[in-house]
C-alpha cells in the first residue's frame, strides 16, 4: 500500500485548472522532489499533502486514511512544512522557534530546551544561538533553524516549498548535504519543491515532474535519465547535463 496517494485529484481557481488528473502513489521513505516551472502546480500539490490547500475533486490518502477524516491537528503534527525565505518568528528566540511546534501540544519547558539543544548540534549551530534571535543569524543559519523547526516535533512526512531558494550557492550546497543525510537517518518522506533541476536530482529518489498542472514523469533519477517519456522531459534534462 502506498504511503501518500493522490487519486483522480483535479483543483480549479475561477475557469483554469491549477492540477488535472493527478493520480500518485508516493512510498513511505522516499524522497520526492517536484519540479516545473513557475505557476505549474508544484506549490498546489505540495500543500495538499497537509490539507492548507482543499482539492475541488479527488481524494488524497496518507497511511490509508483519506485525509478529510483524519483530525486537522494531528495531521499538522504527522506532516511538517518549511517554506523559503522569512520563515522564522523574529519576536522568538531561536530556541523557542525550533520547539515551536512541539509547544503547540506541550506546556513542559524543559523538554523543549532540551529538544532545541538537540536540533542545534544537528544543524551544526553553537548551543550558544538558543537564546538569540533570528536577526541575529546569518540567512543560511537562520534557514538552517527553519528546517529544525519543520523537524524538530518528528513528524513523519516533510513538505519543503523551495527552502534554499534564498541562500548562496555554497550554503546551499551544505544545506542540501545536511537534508540529505537526515533524510535517511530520521527515516523521513519528503516532498521537496524545487525548480533547480540539478537540485531535484541531486536529493531524490524518486523525482516529480509536473507541467502546466499534469504529471509529465515520476520516477527515479536513473530512468528519468535513461527513458525520458516527453519532449518536455528531454528539454528540462538538457538543462541539467548543461
Ligand atoms: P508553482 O508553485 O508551480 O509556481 P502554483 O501551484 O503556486 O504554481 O500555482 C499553479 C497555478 O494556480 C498558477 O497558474 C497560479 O496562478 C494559480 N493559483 C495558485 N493559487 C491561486 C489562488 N489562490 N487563486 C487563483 N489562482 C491561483
Ligand atoms: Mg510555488
Amino acid at each position: 500500500m502506498s504511503f501518500i496517494k493522490y487519486e483522480a485529484i483535479n483543483k480549479k481557481y475561477q475557469n483554469k485548472y491549477a492540477l488535472k488528473d493527478i493520480n500518485i502513489d508516493i512510498d513511505r521513505y522516499e524522497f520526492v522532489t517536484i519540479i516545473g516551472q513557475s505557476g505549474s502546480g508544484k506549490t498546489t500539490f505540495l500543500k495538499m499533502a497537509n490539507f492548507l490547500i482543499k482539492p475541488t475533486s479527488g481524494k488524497i490518502f496518507i497511511d490509508g486514511d483519506d485525509i478529510t477524516s483524519i483530525d486537522e491537528i494531528k495531521l499538522r503534527r504527522n506532516v511538517g512544512y518549511a517554506i523559503q525565505g522569512n520563515v522564522l518568528f523574529p519576536h522568538l528566540t531561536i530556541g523557542e522557534n525550533i520547539s515551536y511546534v512541539y509547544d503547540l501540544s506541550h506546556k513542559d519547558k524543559k523538554t523543549s530546551r532540551q529538544i532545541a539543544k538537540k536540533w542545534l548540534d544537528i544543524i551544526d549551530l553553537d548551543q550558544s544561538y538558543i537564546d538569540k534571535y533570528p536577526n541575529q543569524l546569518s540567512g543560511g543559519q537562520q534557514q538552517r533553524v527553519g528546517i529544525a523547526r519543520s523537524l524538530a516535533d518528528e513528524p513523519k512526512i516533510v513538505l519543503m516549498d523551495e527552502p534554499f531558494g534564498a541562500v548562496d550557492a555554497i550554503t546551499r550546497s551544505s544545506l542540501q548535504d545536511e537534508i540529505i543525510k537526515l533524510h535517511k537517518d530520521l527515516k523521513l518522506t519528503i516532498l521537496f519543491v524545487t525548480h533547480d533541476i540539478k537540485e531535484a536530482f541531486k536529493l531524490a529518489t524518486k523525482v516529480l515532474i509536473i507541467n502546466e498542472g499534469k504529471i509529465e514523469q515520476y520516477d527515479s533519477p536513473e530512468n528519468i535519465q535513461k527513458s525520458p517519456n516527453s519532449k518536455y522531459v528531454k528539454e528540462l534534462l538538457e538543462q541539467y547535463y548543461e
